[in-house]
């Protein structure tokens, strides 16, 4: 990562900032944004962590997540931020189209600097600055090299310090994903080193869920999962009744769409949850199989070569048809 000098004294320059997670907030996205959010406080610089939909409740234990604003339920209020800003990071997403509602606030501030930190392929040229690296396990690892190029590794205090371990992670899928380097495990130990407890983190990111999540699991797992092609591609399917039944709450599918990969035929899986009357869906795949150019073609979305999402607005049945009609191409890709 190469950073002109020149960069810390526009960020010390700037007068408020703002930091925008891309929709559906994840770990990493959350991790990323607090972690600068941190940084530029301790410059003296104001900033605001602004998502599009609220962020899910087992990352709230990270400090500054009660601070943070989405704009579902505060939208004139998220607006006037974005729009009085000069300083806007754009964390862990590559095109300006997946902070959703936010897109046109975003595009109207023409006058912030924009510096963009994201690891997804086929990145769009939407920022003033572009750190982007697609072989970086997260945004989190990225972040960090950031902070660390800008300043020293005394600056990363241990808020910032278990902001960005969540989000290597979570996005790592704790550090088993093709993605996961030696960097990757180098950056832990730094950050193990500044006091992050593992133990700690990983309890307070998956053993926080309440009982009723446990049950729609085993639903999912036992009613909700269906199998094709000789098991090469699972299914699991989620309406709108079946999530009310079990009290859901956001983010209680998190993972749920990587079980059928433990099976060993299973070489695609793909999470199909209604909400709103939309599809959303999350594929995973195994070695090389590629789902990110499958999601962008049929489905609005992308993502990663082994993960990747997009949205269906023909309701649940006829999504799970579409999807049968295309398995060919799926599991060719
Ligand atoms: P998830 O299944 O966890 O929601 O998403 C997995 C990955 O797919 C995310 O890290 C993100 O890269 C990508 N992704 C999810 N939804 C979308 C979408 O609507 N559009 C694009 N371009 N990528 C998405
Ligand atoms: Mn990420």
């Amino acid at each position: 990562m190469q950073i002109k000098p020149e960069l810390l004294k526009t960020i010390r320059a700037a007068n408020q900032a703002v930091i925008l997670s891309h929709r559906s907030p994840d770990g990493d996205s959350i991790g990323s944004s607090l972690a600068i959010c941190h940084f530029l406080n301790d410059l003296g610089v104001k900033a605001n962590v602004i998502t599009p939909d609220p962020a899910p409740d087992f990352l709230s234990w990270i400090k500054g997540f009660d601070q943070m604003h989405n704009h579902e339920q505060h939208s004139s209020e998220v607006e006037g931020m974005i729009a009085n800003s000069d300083l806007i990071f754009c964390l862990d997403f590559n095109s300006p189209s997946r902070v959703g509602s936010l897109e046109e606030a975003l595009q109207a501030n023409t006058n912030a600097y924009r510096i963009n930190i994201d690891h997804h392929q086929e990145p769009e040229d939407f920022c003033d600055l572009q750190i982007v690296d697609t072989s970086a396990s997260s945004t989190a690892e990225l972040v960090y090299q950031f902070i660390i190029e800008l300043a020293t590794l005394e600056t990363i205090d241990l808020a910032m310090a278990e902001a960005i371990y969540t989000g290597i992670l979570t996005d790592t899928g704790s550090f088993r994903f093709s993605s996961t380097s030696a960097k990757t495990h180098e950056i832990a130990a730094r950050l193990i080193s500044i006091g992050v407890q593992p133990q700690n983190v990983h309890a307070a990111v998956y053993d926080s869920y309440s009982a009723e999540r446990l049950r729609l699991l085993g639903y999912a797992l036992n009613e909700g999962l269906k199998l094709y092609e000789n098991d090469k591609l699972a299914i699991i399917s989620l309406d709108d009744s079946v999530l009310k039944k079990f009290q859901f709450k956001r983010g209680d599918t998190e993972g749920l769409v990587n079980y059928p990969l433990s099976i060993k035929s299973v070489k695609i899986s793909i999470l199909l949850t209604e909400k709103d009357g939309k599809i959303k869906m999350s594929f995973r795949s195994k070695g090389d199989m590629a789902v990110n150019g499958f999601a962008r073609d049929h489905f609005d979305g992308g993502g990663h070569i082994n993960a990747a999402g997009g949205i269906s607005h023909i309701g649940m049945q006829a999504t799970i048809e579409k999807i049968e009609g295309l398995i060919d191409e799926l599991l060719k890709s």
